[in-house]
């Protein structure tokens, strides 16, 4: 049989999600608290009224209305719906795609803007950070003006890294090109700081987020805002029906009680704040500073590897960036947890890093 399939799929790797099934799962920026027994059963009482032999609302109304209300959009702007912000950024890819359009983001960063490139045949290019992973502004406005890319993808806060970039630099980014300007806020809840409010300012901006880290991983719910020129025409590409039933009712319903998940934010920035310190403390290893969810940080005295082996085998799962690119060598990254897994995680990582 000839084999069909594209030479560029067939050197990847797929996307590989690890078995965590009796480990304290520390490697996927989840929230992890859960609901009351009371906010459970109310959910469930009305996922009792979904119809689940009809399609669902296609364009989503009651939804985008109190994502609007819940989650700072401006009304001037207009939303579009993702079966996760993963799926918004392939239809932006989509929309826009074609052999000559450059995707352009920066290394290292998140996964999928690339991965998605690839898929479609988009040539890629990533601007390397500073080595504090900050921007690197020569490099990244040469680019721009050499590449003329037609879609920049810039994480804010970053992952895996956890910095805010500057926010001077990135208005000049935007005004330095006309490729439209994704600001991908996945981690925002946790930051203090969006591009919502610049939405009108800047015609080639798109502001994405996600409901996936402040609590909703499972629901598969991102969202973007832009002009209702570009959301009209990006709209075009997404498939009807993109968000079920299932999902429609109960995002509603979680930003209905939006406050829940906005104590559970507060309460692991404050947790993030602690776990920081104490890891600062620790010999052996340098943590980088984070305005996410998450923590990276770097080996010293032990490689990456021999520290991320030790804490599996003390049933504690985080983040093995070391191979992923030259300059996270000997990095890992950590999700915030409840208290008591935080807790564990860092006695296990003392162990790790003792002789
Ligand atoms: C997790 C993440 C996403 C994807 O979120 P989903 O909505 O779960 O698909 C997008 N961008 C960044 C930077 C992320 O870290």
């Amino acid at each position: 049989m000839k084999n069909w399939i594209r030479p560029e799929i067939q050197a990847l790797s797929a996307y590989h999600v690890p078995d965590s099934s009796g480990y304290i799962k520390l490697d996927a920026m989840e929230n992890p608290y859960r609901w009351s027994d009371e906010l459970t059963s109310k959910w469930l009482e009305l996922l009792k009224q979904s119809e689940l032999n009809r399609y669902p609302d296609p364009s989503a109304q009651l939804l985008k209305s109190k994502i609007y209300s819940s989650l700072n959009i401006p009304d001037s702007a207009d939303i579009i719906l993702g079966n996760g912000s993963d799926e918004l950024i392939q239809m932006i890819m989509m929309a826009v795609s074609g052999s000559d359009r450059t995707v352009m983001s920066v290394e290292p960063s998140f996964v999928m803007y690339k991965m998605i490139a690839t898929f479609l045949d988009m040539p890629y290019v990533g601007v390397s950070l500073a080595d504090d992973f900050s921007l690197d502004a020569g490099a990244t406005l040469t680019t721009i003006e050499q590449y003329q890319p037609a879609v920049i993808f810039l994480a804010y806060p970053n992952n895996p890294t956890g910095n805010l970039f500057d926010e001077a630099l990135i208005d000049k980014i935007i005004l330095s090109t006309d490729a439209l300007v994704v600001i991908d806020e996945a981690y925002y809840a946790f930051a203090d700081k969006s591009y919502a409010d610049k939405l009108e300012q800047y015609e080639n901006l798109l502001v994405m987020r996600t409901v996936s880290k402040m609590g909703l991983a499972g629901l598969r719910l991102g969202y973007m805002a832009g002009s209702a020129k570009l959301i009209n025409e990006i709209d075009k590409v997404r498939l009807p029906y993109n968000i079920n039933v299932l999902t429609q009712l109960s995002a509603e319903f979680a930003l209905d009680n939006v406050d829940v998940l906005n104590q559970q934010t507060e309460q692991i920035k404050k947790d993030r704040e602690s776990l920081v310190t104490s890891m600062d403390a620790l010999e052996g290893i340098d943590v980088y500073p984070t305005q996410a969810n998450f923590v990276l940080f770097r080996c010293k005295s032990k490689s990456a590897d021999e520290v991320f082996d030790s804490l599996k085998q003390q049933k504690v799962l985080i983040k093995n960036l070391s191979k992923s690119s030259a300059s996270l060598n000997n990095c890992l990254r950590v999700t915030v947890g409840l208290p008591s897994e935080n807790e564990a995680f860092l006695s296990a990582l003392t162990t790790a890093l003792a002789n």
